[in-house]
């Protein structure tokens, strides 16, 4: 258990007002948690204390070498007032084995928890309560030590900060247009895929821009080797529905292992329909599409939950998918998760953590 200090805010800053668009991750609410880390003492001095800019060397070692880890989560405000999270033992777990990939210390599980779930308690007025709105929590460590040499930093510092989000998609489940990207690699087996570190999203970024430009919406990524085989979309996980059976990339090492993945796949079982973690070829792919066995395409993360693909491009190739509308069971599993989410239906799975 840790001993957290609470520092009370002079003034609270004006929260949004009932209906206002939150966008994502632009408003930041008043308190953050913070906690240190330094070699031979651990983690120590943790704190919720008013949101402000922290003071760092130019020297520190996070702005050269690029040693971070973040987590990205949320919390739920259901009809009755009452807050819930949703599997936060399951990010915990990842956030530490990212730190192991990163040659950062670990934070233990129960401690993350408890840092995310206090901050979130004193923020409660700050989840919004507009349908579909929540509260994105994004913990993550930084390395501080000033020095330039290329080694693991010997201090750390451990933040968590809230901002309370809109609903992803405004007017209900939209499809998105997915650009699959035949130059650019990701991650390779070895490397960092699995973990969630900045430096994958830094060298991301240049494949986004490009599928932006030619007007999609989200980069899927092929296997790092042989630039064959699915791996994942931007930041969320996939899903392939092909003549009834539910298929998604196995997790390889060069995948994140989305919370949102797992729970749909437990979810889908529960469901009697089959579901194979395997390899799957862009090549299984085109043909499944092409004798129109491909029904579904949805990507799977925190933020949107549920994102159904309604366009896929791959070199001249473009495929519609399911008429670019959304697939049944897609809507199904959003609406499952939601609701199991903001405490609205049974949860048979456990999930659901209140605070
Ligand atoms: C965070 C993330 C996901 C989705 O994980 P969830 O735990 O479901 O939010 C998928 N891919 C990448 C690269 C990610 O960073």
């Amino acid at each position: 258990m840790l001993d957290i200090k609470f520092i009370k805010a002079k003034q609270l800053k004006q929260k949004p007002a009932k209906g206002q668009p939150l966008g994502f991750g632009k408003i930041f609410t008043d308190y953050m948690f913070t906690m240190k880390y330094t070699e031979g003492k651990g983690w120590h001095d943790p704190v919720i204390e008013p949101y402000h800019n922290i003071e760092l060397s130019p020297a520190a070692m996070v702005f050269h070498y690029g040693q971070e880890m973040f987590e990205g989560l949320k919390a739920y405000k259901g009809a009755d007032g009452k807050v819930f999270l949703f599997r936060p033992d399951m990010n915990a777990k990842r956030a530490n084995r990212s730190n192991d990939r990163l040659c950062i210390p670990n934070i233990p599980v129960e401690d993350f928890v408890q840092a995310v779930s206090e901050l979130v308690k004193v923020e409660k007025d700050w989840i919004p309560e507009d349908e579909g709105t929540s509260l994105y929590i994004r913990p993550f460590v930084i390395a501080t030590d000033d020095f330039l040499g290329v080694a693991p930093s010997k201090t750390y510092l451990f933040m968590v900060i809230l901002s309370p989000s809109g609903a992803y998609y405004e007017s209900g489940l939209a499809p998105v247009g997915i650009w699959i990207e035949d130059e650019y690699v990701r991650a390779v087996k070895g490397g960092t895929g699995f973990a969630k570190t900045g430096g994958n999203y830094a060298s991301s970024l240049i494949a986004q821009v490009k599928a932006h430009d030619e007007g999609f919406s989200q980069v899927l990524w092929l296997d790092g080797v042989e630039r064959k085989y699915i791996e994942e979309v931007g930041a969320m996980n996939i899903f392939f529905k092909i003549d009834g059976k539910v298929i998604t990339p196995a997790i390889n090492g060069s995948i994140l292992p989305g919370v949102t993945r797992d729970s749909v796949i437990n979810l889908v079982k529960s469901w009697g329909i089959t579901v194979e973690e395997r390899k799957i070829s862009v090549e299984e792919l085109l043909e499944a599409q092409h004798s129109g066995k491909l029904e579904e395409v949805f990507g799977t993360g925190t933020a949107a939950v549920i994102s159904p693909v309604g366009k896929l491009r791959y070199m001249d190739e473009v495929m519609t998918i399911n008429d670019g509308s959304i697939g049944k069971l897609s809507q199904k599993i959003y609406d499952t998760i939601t609701g199991i989410q903001w405490g609205k239906i049974d949860d048979p799975f456990g999930w659901r953590v209140e605070l």
